[in-house]
């Protein structure tokens, strides 16, 4: 008998470049897309060492813990990194970019994180982009967290390297990512000799030997697995309709929002303008006496499955993530998520009100 999984014939070319058309599709986009065989940090870490180097003058916006990690890539490759951070509980302005571009006028790469899962925030990148194209600087987005969970939509937005991956609202796999390249961004790697080159880093190796060959010769073996599960979550999404996934992750961020205060147990949405909580996940923090980390282990011992998790490093004190994504994105999760806080609170000796918390978040539901 043949094995589901483990006598898969090889992909074709064929099927790999059909995939990438239809990743490309789902990103609105016209440029080259690239689809790494790894998860999203191979294509974040790649474009960035492919631009960077001791010339560049980078602008590096941190709104929660993968700005910090691009700053340290930045700085590795050489470049001049100023950091523009943010409160984790917040958004950054276009306003405030455009000052920081005033500051530093000989920016020429800009890092931005579009949606942070970690932190629960997201960024006007709409507004962004307007003032990054102005200014004329290479634009590189981190859309991992936004994907599938709101617009991501790098040509209208003059972003020239889009990072996604499938593992968050596209309710994918984790093994497999994509980027996005503009001309002008293959242009600053071709240019550049500190580019990744003959390396499992290299975007570069993508661009010169599957792309300006026509797309008939991969460069290595495909992980089938990732490319299969990769193909059947695209198809999933193309069925529902991207509009009403991303209509989902919306409800399930507004539902939580609503539901998770009406407790009654002190917790409220830690990003405090609702216009700046990504619709991927939510954070809550947790009111004085309580421990994030702690109440987030009872409500899990209880059910495992549930799709919570403590903020990490320090915010695992105060900080509870709740990640609706994929098929988490959904009325049942969100209220198990927030009757399982309310035991938790509960067990904590915090007197809750869950009755009142499940008729909010139903309440916040658009589509009733
Ligand atoms: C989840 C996520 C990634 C991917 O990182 P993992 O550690 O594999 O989950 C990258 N960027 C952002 C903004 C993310 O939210």
């Amino acid at each position: 008998m043949t094995h589901p999984f483990l006598d898969l014939p090889p992909l074709s070319a064929a099927r790999f470049a059909s995939i990438e058309d239809r990743v490309a599709r789902l990103m609105s986009t016209e440029q080259d897309v690239v689809i790494m065989q790894g998860e999203a940090l191979l294509p974040l870490e790649g474009a960035i060492r492919g631009c960077a180097g001791p010339g560049t003058t980078a602008l590096n916006v941190i709104t929660g813990p993968y700005g910090q990690t691009f700053g340290n890539w930045l700085r590795d490759c050489g470049a001049t990194v100023h950091d523009l951070a943010v409160p984790f509980h917040t958004a950054v302005t276009a306003e405030q970019v455009r000052e920081a571009l005033a500051a530093h006028p000989e920016t020429d790469f800009v890092s931005l994180v579009h949606a942070e899962a970690a932190t629960g925030n997201t960024n006007p990148v709409t507004e962004i982009g307007a003032v990054v194209r102005e200014h004329g600087a290479l634009f590189y987005l981190d859309a991992v967290a936004s994907i599938g969970a709101e617009p991501v939509l790098p040509d209208a937005w003059g972003v020239d390297l889009c990072v996604i991956g499938a593992q968050k609202a596209m309710g994918g796999p984790a093994g497999v990512s994509a980027v996005s390249v503009s001309e002008r961004a293959w242009a600053r790697m071709a240019a550049n000799p500190g580019a990744p080159r003959r390396s499992y880093l290299s975007l570069l190796d993508w661009k010169e030997r599957w792309i300006d060959g026509g797309r008939t010769t991969l460069l290595h073996a495909p992980a089938q697995l990732e490319m299969l599960a990769l193909e059947a979550c695209v198809e999933r999404i193309e069925a529902a309709g991207l509009d009403t996934v991303m209509a989902r992750h919306r409800s399930a961020a507004a539902a939580t929002r609503a539901g998770a205060p009406a407790l009654g147990g002190g917790l409220e949405p830690f990003v405090t303008e609702s216009t700046a909580a990504a619709p991927v996940a939510t954070t809550l923090r947790t009111p004085s006496g309580v421990i994030a980390s702690e109440l987030v282990a009872r409500a899990l011992a209880a059910e495992p499955a549930l799709p919570l998790a403590a903020g990490g490093g320090a915010l695992a004190k105060e900080m509870i993530r709740v990640n609706h994504y994929g098929p988490d994105a959904s009325r049942e999760s969100v209220a198990a998520c927030l009757a399982a806080l309310a035991a938790a609170l509960r067990a904590s000796g915090v007197t809750t009100d869950p009755e009142a918390a499940h008729r909010a978040a139903t309440e916040a539901w658009p589509e009733n």
